[in-house]
């Protein structure tokens, strides 16, 4: 289905990243790999689909660094006619105790790194009319939560985006759309249930039992593999006219 297409997929090294290029690659796409940690690991996982996959270590708050990645994928692997801006980080504290650096750091990874991509992915797309953005925003871009004013803002933020870009689109075969993940049980969510564990006193398996049932009618995760279908859906001919939405996969948490 995205035979000869390639995606870049921002922080694709674990996670829903991961999930995402595996279901793209599954799918026939080129992959084209960011992110810190075990990049070898996530390499190995995404050639063993037969896809052909490279990697740029962009670090997402730098601009000249995002123009290298995005200069990366059009010199080596023809052009980028998926971006999936997935890269995120969160950080969890009162609005007045919140460190300076870390709201500047969540903004420009989970929201300027974003414009940055896109402003340079749109006219090649342009070009070739045909292109899929695909924004991994969160419930929290449609709610918000207490302690999370960063990465709330930064959320709503991409949501909008999404939107403002898709109509910029819309006479295009270019789609522009924001998918919004409930909890997913990624290392992001981990150290979260992890310092909800230590500050209640509580098994992990109780914080995590307390920290889906706060938000989520269904008591379970969603999976970064169920994510790459719905990601995988959106860069379908079936989905070419969906243009603008913000698609919760969320257990239920914005439902209510
Ligand atoms: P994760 O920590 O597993 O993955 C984050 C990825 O981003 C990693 O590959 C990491 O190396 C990369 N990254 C972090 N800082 C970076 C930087 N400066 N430059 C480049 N790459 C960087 O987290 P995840 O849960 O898979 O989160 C992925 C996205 O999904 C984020 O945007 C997050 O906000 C969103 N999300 C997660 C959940 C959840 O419950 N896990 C829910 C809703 C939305």
């Amino acid at each position: 289905m995205l035979e000869g297409k390639t995606a870049v997929v921002t922080g694709s090294t674990s996670g829903i990243g991961l999930g995402i290029a595996l279901a793209l690659a599954r799918k026939g796409a080129r992959i084209v790999l960011n992110g810190f940690g075990d990049v070898e690991a996530a390499q190995a996982e995404v050639a063993a689909t037969g896809a052909k996959v490279g990697y740029h270590g962009a670090d997402m708050t730098q601009p000249e660094q995002i123009a290298e990645l995005m200069l990366y994928a059009r010199t080596d692997f023809d052009g980028v006619d998926i971006l999936v801006n997935n890269a995120g980080i969160q950080y969890v504290a009162n609005v007045e105790d919140f460190p300076v650096e870390k709201w500047d750091a969540i903004i420009a990874i989970n929201l300027s790194s974003a414009f940055h991509t896109t402003r340079l992915a749109v006219p090649g797309m342009r070009a070739k009319n045909w292109g899929r953005i695909i924004n991994v925003a969160s419930a929290h871009g449609l709610v918000a939560s207490a302690q999370k004013s960063a990465y709330v803002a930064s959320k709503h933020g991409i949501v909008g985006f999404t939107k403002a870009v898709a109509l910029e689109t819309a006479d295009t075969g270019v789609t522009v759309n924001a998918i919004c993940p409930g909890w997913v049980l990624t290392p992001l969510v981990q150290q979260q249930v992890e310092a909800r564990a230590a500050q209640a006193g509580v098994s992990v398996e109780e914080a995590t039992r307390r920290l889906l049932g706060e938000k989520q009618p269904a008591p379970q995760f969603t999976t970064p593999e169920q994510l790459g279908e719905l990601t995988a859906f959106l860069c379908s001919d079936a989905a070419s006219n969906v243009r603008g939405v913000a698609w919760n996969m969320d257990g239920g948490w914005v439902a209510q």
